[in-house]
Protein backbone atom coordinates (compact mmCIF):
# COMPACT_ATOMS: atom_id res chain seq x y z
CA UNK A 1 0.00 0.00 0.00
CA UNK A 2 1.60 3.75 -0.95
CA UNK A 3 -0.45 5.81 0.45
CA UNK A 4 -3.46 6.11 2.99
CA UNK A 5 -5.49 7.11 0.97
CA UNK A 6 -5.51 3.83 -1.69
CA UNK A 7 -5.55 1.99 1.84
CA UNK A 8 -8.11 3.32 3.40
CA UNK A 9 -11.24 1.35 1.24
CA UNK A 10 -13.02 0.72 4.91
CA UNK A 11 -14.21 4.70 5.15
CA UNK A 12 -12.01 5.16 8.49
CA UNK A 13 -10.83 8.80 7.41
CA UNK A 14 -13.02 11.69 6.86
CA UNK A 15 -10.05 13.62 6.03
CA UNK A 16 -6.48 12.64 5.18
CA UNK A 17 -3.60 15.20 5.74
CA UNK A 18 -0.17 15.92 3.60
CA UNK A 19 2.80 15.66 6.47
CA UNK A 20 4.88 18.23 7.15
CA UNK A 21 8.04 18.03 8.47
CA UNK A 22 7.89 17.58 12.24
CA UNK A 23 9.52 19.09 15.12
CA UNK A 24 12.06 16.29 17.27
CA UNK A 25 10.57 14.74 20.36
CA UNK A 26 9.85 11.64 22.28
CA UNK A 27 6.97 10.55 19.54
CA UNK A 28 8.61 11.54 16.20
CA UNK A 29 7.80 9.56 13.04
CA UNK A 30 4.73 7.95 15.32
CA UNK A 31 1.50 8.23 12.74
CA UNK A 32 -1.31 9.29 14.41
CA UNK A 33 -4.99 9.56 13.65
CA UNK A 34 -7.46 11.90 15.27
CA UNK A 35 -11.11 11.13 15.84
CA UNK A 36 -13.31 13.84 14.25
CA UNK A 37 -14.33 15.12 17.71
CA UNK A 38 -11.15 16.18 18.90
CA UNK A 39 -10.82 20.14 17.46
CA UNK A 40 -7.80 20.59 15.68
CA UNK A 41 -6.95 24.04 13.60
CA UNK A 42 -5.98 21.44 10.45
CA UNK A 43 -8.70 20.56 8.89
CA UNK A 44 -12.43 19.97 9.98
CA UNK A 45 -13.68 19.02 13.42
CA UNK A 46 -17.30 17.21 12.37
CA UNK A 47 -17.88 14.71 15.24
CA UNK A 48 -19.46 12.77 11.47
CA UNK A 49 -22.43 15.13 12.15
CA UNK A 50 -23.96 17.30 9.37
CA UNK A 51 -24.60 20.04 12.02
CA UNK A 52 -20.82 20.52 11.84
CA UNK A 53 -20.39 19.46 8.09
CA UNK A 54 -16.90 22.02 7.27
CA UNK A 55 -16.34 23.33 10.51
CA UNK A 56 -13.05 24.74 11.75
CA UNK A 57 -12.23 24.78 14.92
CA UNK A 58 -10.02 28.13 15.93
CA UNK A 59 -8.04 25.88 18.67
CA UNK A 60 -6.07 23.21 19.05
CA UNK A 61 -7.88 20.79 21.84
CA UNK A 62 -4.47 20.13 24.28
CA UNK A 63 -3.72 16.89 23.49
CA UNK A 64 -2.97 17.71 20.23
CA UNK A 65 -0.93 20.65 20.94
CA UNK A 66 0.89 18.21 23.51
CA UNK A 67 1.00 15.70 20.31
CA UNK A 68 2.72 18.24 17.75
CA UNK A 69 5.26 19.66 20.18
CA UNK A 70 6.42 15.73 20.80
CA UNK A 71 7.46 15.63 17.17
CA UNK A 72 3.97 12.58 16.51
CA UNK A 73 2.86 13.20 12.82
CA UNK A 74 -0.58 13.55 12.57
CA UNK A 75 -2.04 11.71 9.67
CA UNK A 76 -6.15 12.94 9.65
CA UNK A 77 -9.28 12.66 11.32
CA UNK A 78 -11.16 9.82 11.32
CA UNK A 79 -15.03 8.75 11.32
CA UNK A 80 -17.01 8.57 14.17
CA UNK A 81 -20.41 8.15 14.79
CA UNK A 82 -22.04 11.13 15.35
CA UNK A 83 -21.41 13.17 18.33
CA UNK A 84 -19.77 9.65 19.69
CA UNK A 85 -23.28 8.52 20.07
CA UNK A 86 -23.08 4.71 19.14
CA UNK A 87 -21.24 1.05 19.39
CA UNK A 88 -20.90 0.30 15.82
CA UNK A 89 -19.90 3.77 13.43
CA UNK A 90 -22.94 3.03 11.49
CA UNK A 91 -24.70 6.28 12.57
CA UNK A 92 -22.12 8.46 10.64
CA UNK A 93 -23.23 11.23 8.61
CA UNK A 94 -20.06 10.86 5.84
CA UNK A 95 -21.38 6.72 6.14
CA UNK A 96 -20.42 3.30 7.90
CA UNK A 97 -17.03 2.64 8.75
CA UNK A 98 -16.33 -1.04 7.89
CA UNK A 99 -14.34 -3.65 9.82
CA UNK A 100 -10.71 -4.84 7.80
CA UNK A 101 -11.21 -8.36 9.26
CA UNK A 102 -15.15 -8.90 7.71
CA UNK A 103 -16.04 -5.61 5.79
CA UNK A 104 -19.68 -6.91 5.87
CA UNK A 105 -19.38 -5.86 10.25
CA UNK A 106 -18.82 -3.05 11.96
CA UNK A 107 -16.20 -2.15 13.67
CA UNK A 108 -17.51 -1.02 16.85
CA UNK A 109 -17.86 2.43 17.58
CA UNK A 110 -18.05 5.41 18.55
CA UNK A 111 -14.81 5.72 17.67
CA UNK A 112 -14.41 3.05 15.00
CA UNK A 113 -12.60 4.71 12.03
CA UNK A 114 -9.44 5.47 14.53
CA UNK A 115 -9.47 1.15 15.16
CA UNK A 116 -9.93 0.55 11.94
CA UNK A 117 -6.82 3.20 11.02
CA UNK A 118 -4.36 1.11 13.46
CA UNK A 119 -6.04 -2.55 13.01
CA UNK A 120 -5.38 -1.92 9.27
CA UNK A 121 -2.19 -0.50 9.91
CA UNK A 122 -2.48 2.75 8.14
CA UNK A 123 -1.11 4.24 11.09
CA UNK A 124 0.36 3.43 14.30
CA UNK A 125 -1.68 5.04 16.27
CA UNK A 126 -4.81 6.84 16.80
CA UNK A 127 -6.68 8.95 19.32
CA UNK A 128 -10.34 8.08 20.76
CA UNK A 129 -12.98 9.45 23.14
CA UNK A 130 -14.96 7.11 25.60
CA UNK A 131 -18.04 7.45 27.22
CA UNK A 132 -19.32 4.48 27.79
CA UNK A 133 -16.65 2.04 25.54
CA UNK A 134 -16.39 3.84 22.70
CA UNK A 135 -12.17 2.87 22.79
CA UNK A 136 -12.34 -0.29 24.08
CA UNK A 137 -15.22 -1.55 22.32
CA UNK A 138 -13.66 -0.65 18.79
CA UNK A 139 -10.15 -1.97 19.62
CA UNK A 140 -11.85 -5.46 20.77
CA UNK A 141 -14.03 -5.79 17.78
CA UNK A 142 -10.56 -4.55 15.90
CA UNK A 143 -8.47 -6.83 17.49
CA UNK A 144 -5.83 -4.21 18.77
CA UNK A 145 -5.25 -2.30 21.79
CA UNK A 146 -7.46 0.49 23.45
CA UNK A 147 -7.23 2.34 26.44
CA UNK A 148 -9.65 4.74 28.55
CA UNK A 149 -7.47 6.42 30.88
CA UNK A 150 -8.93 7.74 34.55
CA UNK A 151 -11.16 10.44 34.24
CA UNK A 152 -9.47 13.50 34.39
CA UNK A 153 -5.73 12.24 33.64
CA UNK A 154 -6.06 13.16 30.31
CA UNK A 155 -7.66 16.65 29.09
CA UNK A 156 -10.95 17.24 27.65
CA UNK A 157 -9.97 20.71 26.57
CA UNK A 158 -10.93 20.52 22.91
CA UNK A 159 -13.04 17.23 23.01
CA UNK A 160 -16.56 18.13 21.75
CA UNK A 161 -18.41 17.26 24.53
CA UNK A 162 -21.03 14.03 24.61
CA UNK A 163 -21.64 13.71 28.60
CA UNK A 164 -18.61 15.69 30.23
CA UNK A 165 -18.65 13.26 33.61
CA UNK A 166 -17.89 10.11 31.59
CA UNK A 167 -16.00 11.70 29.04
CA UNK A 168 -12.30 10.70 28.43
CA UNK A 169 -10.01 10.81 25.19
CA UNK A 170 -7.66 7.66 25.25
CA UNK A 171 -5.21 6.14 22.73
CA UNK A 172 -5.47 3.09 20.36
CA UNK A 173 -2.57 1.19 19.47
CA UNK A 174 -0.74 -1.95 18.29
CA UNK A 175 1.40 -2.72 21.18
CA UNK A 176 0.81 -1.45 25.00
CA UNK A 177 4.59 0.37 24.97
CA UNK A 178 2.99 3.00 22.67
CA UNK A 179 0.01 3.31 24.83
CA UNK A 180 2.49 4.06 27.37
CA UNK A 181 4.54 5.96 25.54
CA UNK A 182 1.83 8.21 24.41
CA UNK A 183 0.34 8.94 27.46
CA UNK A 184 3.99 10.11 28.38
CA UNK A 185 3.00 12.76 26.17
CA UNK A 186 -0.63 13.48 26.55
CA UNK A 187 -1.45 12.68 30.23
CA UNK A 188 -1.07 15.46 33.13
CA UNK A 189 -2.93 18.74 34.24
CA UNK A 190 -4.22 20.84 31.98
CA UNK A 191 -5.29 24.59 33.32
CA UNK A 192 -8.20 24.69 31.05
CA UNK A 193 -9.85 21.85 31.78
CA UNK A 194 -11.39 22.28 35.56
CA UNK A 195 -11.70 18.81 35.84
CA UNK A 196 -8.12 17.81 34.49
CA UNK A 197 -6.03 15.83 37.37
CA UNK A 198 -3.50 18.58 39.24
CA UNK A 199 -1.25 15.83 40.42
CA UNK A 200 1.56 15.23 38.89
CA UNK A 201 1.67 12.13 35.71
CA UNK A 202 2.88 8.86 36.72
CA UNK A 203 5.99 7.63 34.15
CA UNK A 204 3.96 5.56 32.19
CA UNK A 205 7.05 3.77 30.66
CA UNK A 206 8.86 3.63 33.77
CA UNK A 207 7.83 -0.28 34.52
CA UNK A 208 6.42 -1.27 31.71
CA UNK A 209 8.84 -3.91 31.50
CA UNK A 210 9.07 -5.63 34.76
CA UNK A 211 6.22 -7.82 35.51
CA UNK A 212 3.77 -6.87 38.18
CA UNK A 213 4.66 -8.64 41.81
CA UNK A 214 2.25 -10.41 43.66
CA UNK A 215 -0.84 -9.65 40.81
CA UNK A 216 -4.57 -10.33 42.45
CA UNK A 217 -6.75 -10.69 39.46
CA UNK A 218 -10.53 -10.50 40.24
CA UNK A 219 -12.82 -12.18 37.75
CA UNK A 220 -16.18 -11.10 38.85
CA UNK A 221 -18.68 -14.28 38.29
CA UNK A 222 -21.37 -11.91 36.48
CA UNK A 223 -18.67 -10.95 33.73
CA UNK A 224 -18.71 -15.08 32.79
CA UNK A 225 -22.00 -14.80 31.42
CA UNK A 226 -23.98 -17.73 29.33
CA UNK A 227 -24.87 -14.51 27.33
CA UNK A 228 -21.62 -14.43 26.18
CA UNK A 229 -20.65 -16.01 22.60
CA UNK A 230 -19.24 -19.39 23.43
CA UNK A 231 -15.65 -18.48 22.18
CA UNK A 232 -15.53 -15.47 24.20
CA UNK A 233 -15.93 -17.28 27.23
CA UNK A 234 -13.21 -19.51 26.08
CA UNK A 235 -10.82 -16.89 24.98
CA UNK A 236 -11.07 -15.61 29.18
CA UNK A 237 -10.63 -19.13 30.40
CA UNK A 238 -6.98 -19.11 28.37
CA UNK A 239 -6.55 -15.37 29.70
CA UNK A 240 -7.04 -16.50 32.68
CA UNK A 241 -4.85 -19.66 32.62
CA UNK A 242 -2.16 -17.05 30.59
CA UNK A 243 -2.43 -14.76 33.77
CA UNK A 244 -1.69 -18.00 36.49
CA UNK A 245 1.41 -19.31 34.82
CA UNK A 246 2.65 -15.84 35.16
CA UNK A 247 2.15 -16.14 38.61
CA UNK A 248 -1.21 -13.88 39.31
CA UNK A 249 -3.62 -15.04 41.88
CA UNK A 250 -7.50 -15.34 40.53
CA UNK A 251 -9.83 -13.85 43.31
CA UNK A 252 -13.46 -14.29 42.81
CA UNK A 253 -15.09 -11.25 42.69
CA UNK A 254 -18.50 -10.30 42.56
CA UNK A 255 -20.23 -6.98 40.78
CA UNK A 256 -24.30 -7.35 40.89
CA UNK A 257 -24.68 -3.90 39.78
CA UNK A 258 -22.99 -5.16 36.15
CA UNK A 259 -26.00 -5.35 34.98
CA UNK A 260 -27.65 -1.77 35.91
CA UNK A 261 -24.68 -0.39 34.21
CA UNK A 262 -26.25 0.01 30.95
CA UNK A 263 -29.80 1.59 32.09
CA UNK A 264 -27.74 4.20 34.55
CA UNK A 265 -25.44 4.99 31.61
CA UNK A 266 -28.24 5.41 29.34
CA UNK A 267 -29.87 8.08 32.04
CA UNK A 268 -26.96 10.21 32.84
CA UNK A 269 -25.21 10.07 29.28
CA UNK A 270 -28.30 11.52 27.30
CA UNK A 271 -29.28 13.63 30.05
CA UNK A 272 -25.65 15.56 29.56
CA UNK A 273 -25.87 15.15 25.79
CA UNK A 274 -29.57 17.49 25.82
CA UNK A 275 -27.28 20.09 27.68
CA UNK A 276 -24.77 19.98 25.80
CA UNK A 277 -26.08 19.21 22.74
CA UNK A 278 -28.31 22.66 23.21
CA UNK A 279 -25.48 24.91 21.56
CA UNK A 280 -25.78 23.97 17.96
CA UNK A 281 -29.17 26.15 17.55
CA UNK A 282 -27.83 27.18 13.54
CA UNK A 283 -26.83 30.55 15.46
CA UNK A 284 -23.02 30.04 16.89
CA UNK A 285 -22.11 27.01 15.47
CA UNK A 286 -22.42 24.60 12.17
CA UNK A 287 -25.68 24.33 10.28
CA UNK A 288 -28.53 26.87 9.74
CA UNK A 289 -31.73 26.05 7.48
CA UNK A 290 -32.00 27.84 4.45
CA UNK A 291 -35.55 27.56 4.64
CA UNK A 292 -37.87 30.57 5.57
CA UNK A 293 -38.27 30.91 9.74
CA UNK A 294 -41.56 32.73 10.89
CA UNK A 295 -39.74 33.32 14.37
CA UNK A 296 -36.19 32.37 16.31
CA UNK A 297 -37.66 28.97 17.82
CA UNK A 298 -38.45 27.92 14.46
CA UNK A 299 -34.60 28.88 12.97
CA UNK A 300 -33.36 26.65 15.92
CA UNK A 301 -35.92 23.70 15.38
CA UNK A 302 -35.45 23.80 11.49
CA UNK A 303 -31.44 23.64 11.74
CA UNK A 304 -31.46 20.96 14.63
CA UNK A 305 -33.85 19.15 12.66
CA UNK A 306 -31.67 19.08 9.64
CA UNK A 307 -28.20 19.10 11.07
CA UNK A 308 -28.92 15.79 13.47
CA UNK A 309 -29.26 12.59 12.71
CA UNK A 310 -31.65 9.95 14.22
CA UNK A 311 -29.61 8.81 17.19
CA UNK A 312 -28.60 12.37 18.52
CA UNK A 313 -32.11 13.43 18.18
CA UNK A 314 -33.18 10.00 20.50
CA UNK A 315 -30.59 10.99 22.60
CA UNK A 316 -31.64 14.88 22.78
CA UNK A 317 -35.06 13.20 23.79
CA UNK A 318 -34.20 10.81 25.88
CA UNK A 319 -31.89 13.26 27.75
CA UNK A 320 -34.81 15.86 28.19
CA UNK A 321 -37.27 13.84 29.03
CA UNK A 322 -34.85 12.26 31.99
CA UNK A 323 -34.32 15.87 32.73
CA UNK A 324 -37.82 17.58 33.11
CA UNK A 325 -39.27 18.33 36.61
CA UNK A 326 -41.73 15.26 36.57
CA UNK A 327 -39.18 12.93 36.11
CA UNK A 328 -35.86 14.23 37.21
CA UNK A 329 -36.13 12.22 40.47
CA UNK A 330 -37.50 9.13 38.90
CA UNK A 331 -34.72 8.57 36.22
CA UNK A 332 -31.75 11.70 36.98
CA UNK A 333 -31.42 11.36 40.67
CA UNK A 334 -32.25 8.11 40.65
CA UNK A 335 -29.62 7.27 38.26
CA UNK A 336 -26.94 9.46 40.20
CA UNK A 337 -27.55 7.49 43.34
CA UNK A 338 -26.76 4.48 41.46
CA UNK A 339 -23.99 5.90 40.09
CA UNK A 340 -22.66 6.17 43.38
CA UNK A 341 -23.22 2.49 44.25
CA UNK A 342 -21.26 1.50 40.94
CA UNK A 343 -18.27 4.07 42.60
CA UNK A 344 -18.62 1.67 46.14
CA UNK A 345 -18.67 -1.72 44.22
CA UNK A 346 -15.89 -1.05 42.48
CA UNK A 347 -13.91 0.40 45.64
CA UNK A 348 -14.96 -2.91 47.06
CA UNK A 349 -13.80 -5.46 44.74
CA UNK A 350 -10.31 -3.27 44.32
CA UNK A 351 -9.49 -3.91 48.39
CA UNK A 352 -8.97 -7.56 47.00
CA UNK A 353 -7.28 -7.03 43.74
CA UNK A 354 -5.12 -5.00 41.68
CA UNK A 355 -7.17 -5.23 38.37
CA UNK A 356 -10.58 -6.69 37.54
CA UNK A 357 -11.05 -8.95 34.25
CA UNK A 358 -13.28 -9.94 31.20
CA UNK A 359 -14.53 -9.59 28.46
CA UNK A 360 -14.51 -6.55 26.77
CA UNK A 361 -17.51 -7.25 24.87
CA UNK A 362 -20.38 -9.82 25.00
CA UNK A 363 -20.11 -10.46 21.30
CA UNK A 364 -17.51 -10.50 18.12
CA UNK A 365 -18.22 -7.70 15.33
CA UNK A 366 -21.81 -7.83 14.19
CA UNK A 367 -22.57 -7.15 11.05
CA UNK A 368 -23.90 -3.74 9.18
CA UNK A 369 -27.64 -3.74 10.16
CA UNK A 370 -27.78 -6.15 12.15
CA UNK A 371 -28.52 -4.50 15.67
CA UNK A 372 -31.18 -2.01 14.15
CA UNK A 373 -32.66 -1.96 17.84
CA UNK A 374 -31.51 1.01 19.45
CA UNK A 375 -31.17 -0.80 22.76
CA UNK A 376 -29.98 -4.08 21.59
CA UNK A 377 -27.22 -1.78 19.95
CA UNK A 378 -26.72 -0.43 23.72
CA UNK A 379 -26.54 -3.85 24.96
CA UNK A 380 -22.97 -4.45 23.62
CA UNK A 381 -21.42 -1.90 26.27
CA UNK A 382 -22.59 -4.16 29.32
CA UNK A 383 -18.80 -4.41 30.05
CA UNK A 384 -17.64 -0.84 29.58
CA UNK A 385 -20.10 1.65 30.58
CA UNK A 386 -19.74 1.35 34.45
CA UNK A 387 -15.94 2.13 34.40
CA UNK A 388 -16.83 5.67 33.00
CA UNK A 389 -19.74 5.45 35.43
CA UNK A 390 -16.50 4.86 38.25
CA UNK A 391 -14.48 7.01 36.19
CA UNK A 392 -11.60 4.23 36.92
CA UNK A 393 -9.22 3.34 34.14
CA UNK A 394 -10.04 0.54 31.66
CA UNK A 395 -7.60 -1.50 28.88
CA UNK A 396 -9.27 -3.86 25.95
CA UNK A 397 -6.30 -5.82 24.27
CA UNK A 398 -6.16 -8.80 22.02
CA UNK A 399 -7.12 -12.58 23.25
CA UNK A 400 -8.06 -14.61 20.92
CA UNK A 401 -10.24 -14.96 17.69
CA UNK A 402 -13.65 -16.42 16.83
CA UNK A 403 -13.86 -18.70 13.57
CA UNK A 404 -17.86 -19.19 14.25
CA UNK A 405 -19.22 -16.61 12.15
CA UNK A 406 -17.68 -17.52 8.50
CA UNK A 407 -14.44 -15.11 9.11
CA UNK A 408 -11.34 -14.70 11.56
CA UNK A 409 -12.89 -11.81 14.18
CA UNK A 410 -10.97 -10.53 17.06
CA UNK A 411 -12.15 -10.88 20.74
CA UNK A 412 -11.48 -8.38 23.42
CA UNK A 413 -10.16 -9.03 26.93
CA UNK A 414 -10.92 -5.99 29.42
CA UNK A 415 -8.80 -5.21 32.30
CA UNK A 416 -9.94 -2.60 34.71
CA UNK A 417 -8.13 -1.16 37.49
CA UNK A 418 -8.67 2.04 39.78
CA UNK A 419 -8.48 5.36 39.82
CA UNK A 420 -5.20 6.82 39.23
CA UNK A 421 -3.75 2.75 38.72
CA UNK A 422 -3.31 3.76 34.83
CA UNK A 423 0.45 3.02 34.94
CA UNK A 424 -0.04 -0.40 36.61
CA UNK A 425 -2.86 -1.29 34.33
CA UNK A 426 -0.40 -0.59 31.30
CA UNK A 427 2.12 -2.50 33.37
CA UNK A 428 -0.37 -5.54 33.89
CA UNK A 429 -1.35 -5.63 30.00
CA UNK A 430 1.79 -5.44 28.76
CA UNK A 431 2.54 -9.02 30.98
CA UNK A 432 -0.15 -10.31 28.78
CA UNK A 433 1.29 -9.46 25.48
CA UNK A 434 4.63 -9.97 25.99
CA UNK A 435 3.26 -13.82 26.68
CA UNK A 436 0.79 -14.39 23.94
CA UNK A 437 0.76 -13.23 20.11
CA UNK A 438 -3.08 -11.93 19.36
CA UNK A 439 -1.54 -8.74 18.95
CA UNK A 440 0.97 -9.30 16.00
CA UNK A 441 -2.17 -10.76 13.66
CA UNK A 442 -3.38 -8.35 10.69
CA UNK A 443 -6.70 -8.85 8.96
CA UNK A 444 -6.78 -11.01 6.04
CA UNK A 445 -6.26 -8.39 3.35
CA UNK A 446 -2.91 -7.56 4.98
CA UNK A 447 -1.49 -11.27 5.57
N1 LIG B 1 -21.89 3.16 22.87
C1 LIG B 1 -22.08 4.15 23.89
C2 LIG B 1 -23.09 5.16 23.42
O1 LIG B 1 -23.62 4.97 22.40
C3 LIG B 1 -20.78 4.77 24.26
C4 LIG B 1 -20.34 5.82 23.36
C5 LIG B 1 -19.00 6.40 23.72
O2 LIG B 1 -18.28 5.84 24.53
N2 LIG B 1 -18.73 7.56 23.13
O3 LIG B 1 -23.35 6.14 24.04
Amino acid sequence: MNTIQEADTYNAFHEIWVQTEPPDGELQTLTIAIKDNIATKRGTTTCGSKMLAGYRSPFNATVIDRLEDAGAMLVGKTNCDEFAMGSSTEHCAWGPVLNPWDKSRVPGGSSGGSAVAVASRMCQAALGSDTGGSIRQPAALCGITGFKPTYGNVSRFGLVAFASSLDQIGTFTVSVIDTARIMQVIAGYDEHDSTSNPEPPPNYMKNIHSPFENLRIGVPSQYRSSNNEQSINDAITSAIETYKTLGATIVDIDLPLTDVGISTYYVLAPAEASSNLARYDGIRYGHRTREHCNNLFELYAKSRAEGFGPEVKRRILLGTYVLSSGYYDAYYNNALKIRRLICEEYKRAFSTCDVILGPTTPTVAFKIGEKSDPVSMYLNDVYTANTNIAGICGISIPCGFSEEHGAKLPIGLHLQAPWHADAKLLQIAQMFETATEFHKEVPGPLQ
